[in-house]
């Protein structure tokens, strides 16, 4: 089975990133961090807390080598070793932010230094991942969607903010270990309908 990977939010833990980040920022509005909502400031703070907090979550999101210095999720360096041992196809398929002019390199190298020698070519940068092949999409955003209809099952990766109403009905899981489950699960599924 091809499996394809997002890096942020299911392999690299970007809000811990963005957590460590603050703690070296003014904290004055973090009592307002809610990752709940998608860009991590709550809807109840008054307006100018809202807007600080969204302007710091950027700042450090934009600084050079901030995505090569995330930790990895959990679980994921084993669980996706484990996936590739027993023999899936394992790409990491993500896509390069805007805000950060080292991303992309960082991104690449990062998952060389986590996951081994060679794991670097196994990197598809993507603005569009219904482009992309595979039989599975683990990603943390909860639609995902493009110029395509993708070949791929999206698996939501659990996180605070993509567990509303757009996950309903959908496959979500909700760690590394549930996400080797599922895809042990799947792939049963496929072959038991070829
Ligand atoms: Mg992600």
């Amino acid at each position: 089975m091809r499996i394809l990977c997002d890096l942020d939010g299911v392999a690299a833990d970007w809000i811990g990133g963005i957590e460590d980040g603050l703690g070296w920022l003014p904290v004055e509005d973090s009592e307002w961090l809610d990752w709940t909502q998608g860009d991590g400031a709550s809807p109840d703070a008054p307006d100018d807390a809202r807007a600080g907090l969204r302007r710091r979550i950027k700042r450090i999101q934009g600084t050079f080598g901030f995505y090569a210095a995330l930790r990895p999720i959990p679980g994921a360096v084993a669980a996706i070793h484990r996936l590739a041992d027993a023999g899936h196809d394992v790409w990491f398929c993500s896509t390069p932010d805007p805000l950060n002019e080292s991303c992309a390199s960082d991104k690449i190298n990062w998952v060389e230094s986590h996951f081994g020698e060679g794991w670097g070519e196994r990197v598809i940068l993507t603005h569009d991942k219904t482009l992309v092949r595979g039989d599975v999409l683990i990603d943390d955003k909860p639609r995902v969607t493009g110029a395509a209809e993708p070949e791929w099952t999206h698996v939501i990766f659990a996180q605070p903010y993509n567990g509303g109403p757009e996950a309903i009905g959908r496959w979500r899981v909700r760690d590394w270990e549930h996400a080797l489950r599922f895809v042990e699960d799947y792939a049963r599924l496929l072959v038991g309908a070829a």
